[in-house]
C-alpha cells in the first residue's frame, strides 16, 4: 500500500491511498471516527444556575464543545489503574463562574477555566448561555477521555473517502471544451483548442459524470478498488494527521489481539 499526501491545512488533511482494499480504507475510517479517543465534559455540577436555560440545556452545550487532547497524558478511564473510578491519568477538572449584565453578557468557551492548561476548548469564542443583570452561573465540569462509538461528542473528526478515477480524453474528446466548463471541480483545462486534465486533476474529480454525458463517452471516467482519497476534518481536539496515526495504532493492536486469541485458541486445542 502506498500513500501519498495531498493537502494539509490547518484542521483538515486529504491523502491518496494506491493498493488498497474497500475494507481496509473503510476500517481506518471506521476506527478514525469511532475508536480514536478525545477528551470531552462528561459531568456537571451546579453551584448556581438563574440563566433562562435549565441545567441539562447548559451541561448538553457543555458537553458539546471540542476540547483540545493530550493522548499522552490521560488514559480511557476503563482502562486507567484507578479502575475508573476517576483519578488525576483519567479526568480533569474544569470550573465556570460568570454573572450577568444589563445588555446581557454572552458566555463563551474561553471563560472555563481549567486545572491542565493541555486541555481547553479548541473554540474559545463558542457561546455557552447569555446571562443577563441579576444572572449567574457557577459550576464544576469532569472530563473525561471517550470515544465516538460511545457518543458522538467524543469523535475527533469527520472521516471520508471516495475512489481515485482515471480520466482519459478519446482523440476526438480533445476538442469537447465544453467539459471545461461543466466540471464543477476544475478537473480540466484547455491548451491550444484542446481539452486536457489538470495535472492533478483527477484527485478533485466527485465523480459527477457531466463530462462523460457532455462528451456522448469520449471522456472516460473509471473507477477501481483499489486507489482512494482519503479527507480527515478534525474537530478541534486532536491534529488531523494524529487521528489518523491513532487509527493505525488502533488497528494494529486490534489486529495483535485477534492473532493473540488465535494463538492461544489453537494452542489450547492442541492441549486437548
Ligand atoms: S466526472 Fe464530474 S467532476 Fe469528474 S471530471 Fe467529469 S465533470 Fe469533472
Ligand atoms: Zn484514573
Amino acid at each position: 500500500m502506498k500513500a501519498k499526501l495531498l493537502n494539509q491545512k490547518g484542521n483538515k488533511l486529504s491523502f491518496v491511498l494506491e493498493e488498497a482494499s474497500p475494507a481496509f480504507v473503510n476500517a481506518l475510517r471506521r476506527t478514525a471516527s469511532e475508536d480514536v479517543p478525545t477528551m470531552a465534559i462528561e459531568m456537571v455540577e451546579f453551584r448556581k444556575n438563574s440563566s433562562a436555560l435549565y441545567d441539562e440545556t447548559v451541561a448538553h452545550r457543555m458537553g458539546l464543545l471540542p476540547l483540545k487532547t493530550d493522548l499522552k497524558s490521560y488514559n480511557l478511564p476503563e482502562r486507567c489503574q484507578c479502575g475508573g473510578e476517576g483519578c488525576a491519568r483519567c479526568q480533569v477538572k474544569l470550573t465556570l463562574t460568570a454573572k450577568g449584565q444589563k445588555s446581557g453578557a454572552v458566555v463563551r468557551a474561553e471563560d472555563i477555566k481549567t486545572k491542565d492548561p493541555a486541555i481547553v476548548p479548541a473554540f474559545p469564542k463558542t457561546p455557552v448561555v447569555k446571562l443577563f443583570e441579576g444572572q449567574e452561573i457557577e459550576a464544576e465540569m469532569t472530563a473525561v477521555l471517550g470515544t465516538g462509538k460511545v457518543h458522538t461528542k467524543w469523535a475527533p473528526g469527520h472521516v471520508y473517502f471516495r475512489q481515485l478515477p482515471t480520466v482519459t480524453i478519446s482523440k476526438k474528446g480533445e476538442g469537447m471544451l465544453e467539459c471545461e466548463r461543466l466540471c464543477p471541480t476544475q478537473v480540466f483545462e484547455s491548451k491550444n483548442g484542446k481539452l486536457m486534465v489538470r495535472q492533478n486533476g483527477e484527485q478533485d474529480c466527485i465523480l459527477c459524470g457531466a463530462c462523460v454525458d457532455a462528451s456522448e463517452g469520449e471522456v472516460k471516467v473509471l473507477t477501481n478498488k483499489e486507489n482512494y482519497v482519503v479527507y480527515v476534518e478534525s474537530w478541534g481536539q486532536l491534529p488531523p494527521e494524529d487521528i489518523i496515526e491513532q487509527s493505525i495504532a488502533i488497528l494494529d493492536e486490534k489486529a495483535d489481539d485477534l492473532i493473540a486469541t488465535l494463538k492461544g485458541r489453537v494452542k489450547q486445542k492442541a492441549k486437548a
